[in-house]
């Protein structure tokens, strides 16, 4: 089916440097498939070092000019950008949802997620105040200013294609940082878009670009980046074993880094929750996108008591979610990104049933029509799961609910903290006293707390431990984009 779009210009399909649409130096592109049929429907180039340099050059002449903006200037062009997000919102969704495969939906809400970061740093551009020290030597003055890092590298997974950029980019644009950015390989056309209606809203030629290429050429991109001592930033979300290659190869020239890593995140219901509210909380956190979320709950946590219970509540609600193709308006699971992802799930479902886990639902791949591609998983519950289980160590990242047992709170906090993952976690109790000493023994970066929606741009969104170092979002996400420098003036007395 052909991409329909209002603003066919919205379709990018070229490299954006200094303000130029171009394609790679190499000349050499690569296809987009539809996750659910595995058809290419468009191509990018596939850049290389050289792509990359250009625009780190570019990001770095532009620099000056535009820290030097007053900060409203600077706000006043996210504004106009996030208003041109807002305006095309329906064609930004209907290409999140081809390349990605999250119903539309989803994309649509995607896009005012994104924008709400974008509209947040618009307004926290003109809030970065530093500190004037009260005087300790007379004749002395002393301040804390705050100001843009440079040049800052934004790398990002193709799960949440425009959400993902848009929080990095727009904190970045706030503090007077310039942008090279590189999508995943299975979603760039999102971020494509995203950047065109940013050159609409006349942010200044090299304050934003964008290098796109394939998974076999991505080390040679960022590595020109990692290895650039102009580039003083390297923002970065994705999976843990990427995020610890770049905190080695930036070492070399001391790049500030955040890291929006992997997570691995627990579920607790408690004898005492609301059962009903606890499944829809796990609805919630768990399918969003087809549990393909950083903070999707991989290991769920249930009291014996309430186990039989809560595992046929849950398994209702699941049996009726329909799945199908992005485009359906009435789809709420789409396909998987790829077949590799597919693969990951179907070892994980294997490994659990071979380790003592039962199937109650699911557990295969499935073809709904005869236009469905490989990539369909059935959504999944495994009952009677333990931490010999993959899944108990691994993200799954995909439709797969496991159910834990246990019984008491000390043993489902040694559980649940039993992972190098710190990203988010969630429980479900009625007792306020145990919601705080539960809060607050529980090593992750965000706590849902009878609560499975967490995400918020007014929030500081995170992780702690292998999940990585960073906070996108809240009055903390501009942090990561400024130094502070210590001024003394003497000779006043
Ligand atoms: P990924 O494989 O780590 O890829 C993320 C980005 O890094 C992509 O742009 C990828 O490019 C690039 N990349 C891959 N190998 C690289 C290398 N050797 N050097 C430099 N860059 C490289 O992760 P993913 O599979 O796209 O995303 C899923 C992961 O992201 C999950 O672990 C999920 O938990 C995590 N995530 C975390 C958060 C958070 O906020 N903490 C949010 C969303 C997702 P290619 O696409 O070309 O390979």
């Amino acid at each position: 089916m052909p991409l329909t779009l209002t603003r066919s210009d919205l379709l990018q399909q070229q490299n954006f440097i200094n303000g130029r649409w171009c394609d790679g130096i190499g000349s050499t592109r690569h296809e987009v498939a539809d996750p659910a049929t595995g058809a290419a429907f468009a191509s990018v180039p596939d850049s290389g070092a050289a792509d990359a340099q250009a625009a780190t050059a570019a990001a770095q002449a532009a620099f000056d000019g535009w820290r030097a903006l007053p900060a409203r200037d600077r706000a006043r062009f996210l504004k106009r950008w996030n208003a041109l997000i807002v305006a095309n919102t329906e064609d930004l969704a209907k290409i999140i949802s081809r390349e990605q495969g999250k119903p539309l939906a989803e994309a649509r809400g995607e896009v005012a997620y994104g924008s709400a970061y974008v509209e947040w740093f618009s307004e926290e551009a003109v809030r970065t105040y530093g500190e004037i020290i009260p005087e300790q030597v007379r004749g002395k003055k002393m301040m804390a200013t705050r100001e843009a890092v440079g040049v800052v590298a934004a790398i990002t997974p193709w799960n949440f294609p425009l959400a993902m950029i848009a929080r990095k980019i727009a904190p970045a644009l706030a503090a007077g940082c310039t942008v090279i950015a590189k999508p995943a390989e299975d979603t760039p056309l999102t971020a494509l878009a995203l950047v065109k209606l940013a050159e609409e809203a006349g942010i200044p030629p090299g304050v934003l670009n964008i290098v796109t290429s394939s998974r076999e050429k991505v080390a040679e991109v960022v590595g020109a980046w990692l290895a650039d001592s102009r580039v003083r930033k390297v923002t970065f979300t994705g999976s843990t074993a990427v995020g610890k290659h770049l905190a080695r190869e930036s070492a070399g020239t001391l790049k500030r880094l955040s890291l929006e890593l992997g997570g691995n995140a627990p579920f607790i219901v408690f004898d005492d929750a609301d059962l009903d509210a606890a499944v829809g909380g796990l609805m919630a956190a768990k399918f969003r996108n087809g549990g393909q979320t950083c903070v999707s709950p991989n290991r769920v946590y249930v009291h014996h008591a309430v186990y039989a219970e809560f595992a046929q509540r849950l398994s209702a609600r699941i049996e009726a979610l329909r799945m199908g193709p992005a485009s359906r308006e009435d789809s709420q699971i789409g396909p998987m990104i790829n077949s590799r992802a597919v693969d990951k799930i179907e070892s994980h479902v294997q490994d659990a049933l071979a380790r003592g886990g039962k199937l109650l639902l699911g557990g295969k791949r499935v073809r709904n029509n005869v236009a469905d591609g490989p990539n369909y998983f059935a959504p999944t519950v495994i009952a009677e799961a333990n931490h010999d289980m993959a899944l108990a160590s691994e993200e799954t990242f995909g439709p797969v609910v496991a159910l834990f047992r246990f019984s008491d709170e000390e043993e489902v906090l040694r559980l649940a903290n039993d992972t190098p993952f710190g990203l988010a976690a969630y429980f479900y109790t009625r007792d306020i006293v145990r919601v705080s000493r539960v809060a607050e023994r529980l090593q992750t970066g965000i706590v849902g707390i009878n609560e499975g929606a967490l995400a918020s741009e007014a929030a500081p969104f995170g992780g702690v431990k292998e999940s990585g170092y960073g906070r996108e979002g809240s009055s903390h996400g501009l942090d990561d984009y400024m130094q502070t420098k210590y001024q003394c003036q003497g000779g006043l007395a």
